[in-house]
């Protein structure tokens, strides 16, 4: 029998050796996976076993049995939906989080993993020019960084309402009017959802998506006209008696074209009516580090609280959103919990599972400190600016092709592409990913089949963008020249 560590070294030096052989298959390994879920099932079912099998076997048996049915997401030639891949660093890090195994809820008992996610927290507030009293938290990506944005938002809108969420709950609660643009993602009705405030105003977006701030003054114009004379009593519930609960949710880049809703004016409408402000810039959110795109988020540091992903641009491994919001007491009486079991540091400050929906967690921050400290923020701006680069060197050299239509304005990381009917369009994809070369998406925008293309790997280069071209190129050779 070996001795403890022995045992950790021997499936660590097999985790190693995969993971090497893995991340260096990504220059040229077909990008997409080649079996199916259902194809796999035997090799990792069946019944359970019943007797084990040492930790280093397993490690070899999982990474030669799951290769067939990996997609080489962190490869450059990867293009779909919007995926970041993974610096050296931000997955080195990952993996000592996992070794050191701090539970990294509660600051005194795991200080390391707090000081480092609180460091990471207030680089990410200098790298963005967001508020510098905002509290940061960690949590599993956009999603639910959002979710925790929308929550502090829902206990400060009712607390100014006279309304007691934790006593009393939602029901009888003054009713608060949601908005959000007709091209906002998904993600945010669910987290809307998940905290019982129903389903939001739609507001009208222009042609790349963003919401159009005249439309939003009316909109909540409406809600605030219609609220009290029809609401019952004033701020439309028992113990109401402020203005009406209003919570506007902007977007920082539209998953196809890439667009930002125009902050400045959307915020001042918005704030006009004593609204919060939300914005999800799950991707987008890290322009607002790059001076020459200073443009797309002017007026963005006005808002109240701010969703984002550092699985996605930034480059951390999953899973990794952060949700940012300026009201730390809104926040921490949302997602706090007090309990005498939980023992808070001796100086006061704030633990990391008041911040976030979850409580015992990994200490998903220490990736992104190790990616900002690799970087610096040069390098930050290095590789949001070469993403953006490399989106538009793709619009230009795709659009001069036969048959390829750019649909958005490339302001950003994302190109959206239609070859003439939808038929055809869903063809060229069909095609493009079996040919494997390299791997984008199709969707649906504006009423029309598109392919999209994201542009959101460190490691995308010259190559990698030459490869997209040439296998769009040939995609669309392939299916004009199929006999009809
Ligand atoms: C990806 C994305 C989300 C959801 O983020 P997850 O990390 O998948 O939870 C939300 N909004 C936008 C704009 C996105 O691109």
């Amino acid at each position: 029998m070996s001795a403890p560590e022995e045992r950790y070294s021997d499936a660590l030096a097999a985790a190693a050796r995969h993971a090497r052989q893995w991340l260096e298959s990504q220059e040229t390994r077909h990008v997409g996976p080649r079996v199916t879920a259902a194809d796999l099932a035997a090799d990792f079912g069946g019944p359970l076993p019943r007797t084990g099998m040492p930790a280093a076997e397993v490690i070899d048996y999982l990474a030669t049995k799951a290769e067939p049915g990996l997609m080489a997401m962190p490869s450059g030639r990867f293009f779909g939906w919007v995926i970041g891949g993974t610096l050296p660093a931000a997955l080195a890090a990952d993996w000592l989080v996992s070794a050191w195994d701090q539970n990294a809820g509660l600051r005194f008992a795991t200080p390391a993993t707090a000081a480092i996610e609180e460091a990471a927290g207030a680089w990410l507030l200098q790298l963005l020019g967001l508020p510098a009293e905002s509290d940061v938290g960690f949590a599993t990506g956009a999603t639910m960084a959002n979710f925790t944005g929308l929550a502090a938002a829902r206990w400060r809108l009712l607390s100014d309402a006279g309304w007691d969420l934790d006593a009393d709950g939602l029901a009888g609660a003054p009713k608060i009017h949601c908005f959000v643009g007709r091209e906002r993602h998904d993600t945010i009705d669910l987290g809307l959802r998940y905290l019982g405030l129903g389903r939001p105003t739609v507001v009208p977006a222009d042609r790349q998506g963003r919401i159009d701030p005249a439309e939003l003054d009316c909109a909540l114009d409406r809600a605030t006209t219609s609220g009290s004379a029809s609401g019952g009593p004033p701020g439309g519930g028992a113990g109401g008696s402020g203005p009406a609960p209003l919570l506007v949710c902007l977007q920082a880049g539209n998953l196809h074209s890439g667009g930002f809703d125009p902050f400045l004016a959307a915020i001042a409408v918005a704030k006009a009516h004593g609204a919060w402000v939300h914005v999800d810039g799950a991707f987008g959110l890290w322009a607002a580090a790059v001076p020459e795109l200073s443009a797309l988020t002017a007026g963005l540091q006005g808002a109240d609280s701010w969703g984002t992903d550092a699985h996605k641009t930034l480059n951390v491994p999953y899973d990794c959103g952060i949700a940012v919001v300026r009201d730390a007491q809104a926040l921490r009486s949302a997602m706090g919990v007090q309990t005498s079991y939980l023992i808070h540091d001796a100086d006061g400050a704030a633990d990391p599972f008041e911040k976030v929906p979850e409580l015992s967690r990994r200490a998903r921050g220490v990736p992104v400190w190790a990616a900002l400290k690799s970087l610096g923020r040069e390098g930050v701006v290095a590789q949001v600016r070469g993403l953006v680069r490399r989106a538009g060197e793709l619009a230009e050299k795709l659009s001069v092709l036969d048959g390829v239509e750019v649909l958005n304005d490339v302001d950003y990381t994302q190109v959206s592409l239609a070859f003439g009917d939808d038929a055809t369009t869903r063809a060229v994809t069909a095609r493009i990913i079996a040919d494997g070369r390299v791997w984008m998406s199709g969707s649906r925008w504006q009423d029309r089949d598109i392919l999209r293309i994201s542009v959101s790997n460190w490691s995308t280069d010259d190559a990698d963008v030459a490869a997209a071209v040439a296998a769009v190129r040939d995609a669309v050779a392939a299916v004009r020249g199929r006999p009809s």
